[in-house]
């Protein structure tokens, strides 16, 4: 299925790679779309097949407006939300909460690609980072009344969006939401 570029309008064309076709703004703005858990495959330097998404041709002449909210390519009438890649708060990037998939800009992949040599150092950086910022105040939060837990939970699930692949619920050493 042929995605209109949801950052210039341009057609996309699809890019097969390793077996997984990747929407990519090919003679316009030079963004890709992935769909869900596609953007995973690629984006550490050790994927090495994801090198081959670093070069879509670009057209200088096309206009992006980088503040502007977007719509998700593939669900009529959802706006993707806007949120930082990882927890070292670099790259920001679009997601859809109702497919899942993600809209990177030219040279965004690039950039998400230089921030983890690996899972293991992404979520070693994500624990380090979720216990120092939130993981004493939440847990203390969640043992001192039920609606304190209930507001920690909520704390918690709005996390997941800065570091998607670390929120598995029950998962945090601080503890279970
Ligand atoms: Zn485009
Ligand atoms: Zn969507």
């Amino acid at each position: 299925m042929t995605v209109e570029c949801p950052a210039c309008g341009h057609a996309t064309t699809e890019r097969t790679i390793d077996g997984t076709s990747f929407d990519v703004c090919a003679g316009g703005c030079g963004g890709i779309w992935f769909d869900w858990h596609e953007l995973e495959r690629v984006d550490e330097p050790g994927e090495a097949h994801g090198e081959l998404l670093l070069d879509v041709p670009v057209d200088p002449g096309t206009v992006v407006d980088h503040d502007a909210r977007r719509a998700c390519p593939r669900c009529p009438g959802i706006t993707m939300m806007r949120h930082y890649r990882s927890v070292k708060r670099r790259v920001e990037v679009d997601e859809c909460a109702s497919c899942g998939g993600y809209w990177l800009d030219a040279g965004e992949l690039r950039q998400v690609r230089e921030q983890f040599r690996s899972d293991d150092e992404r979520r070693q950086v994500a624990r380090a980072y979720f216990e120092d910022v939130f993981g004493r105040d939440l847990a203390k939060m969640r043992d001192e009344s039920a609606e304190q837990a209930e507001q920690a939970h909520r704390i918690a699930h709005a996390l997941r969006f800065l570091c998607p692949s670390y929120y598995l619920p029950g998962d945090q050493e601080w503890g279970a939401f």
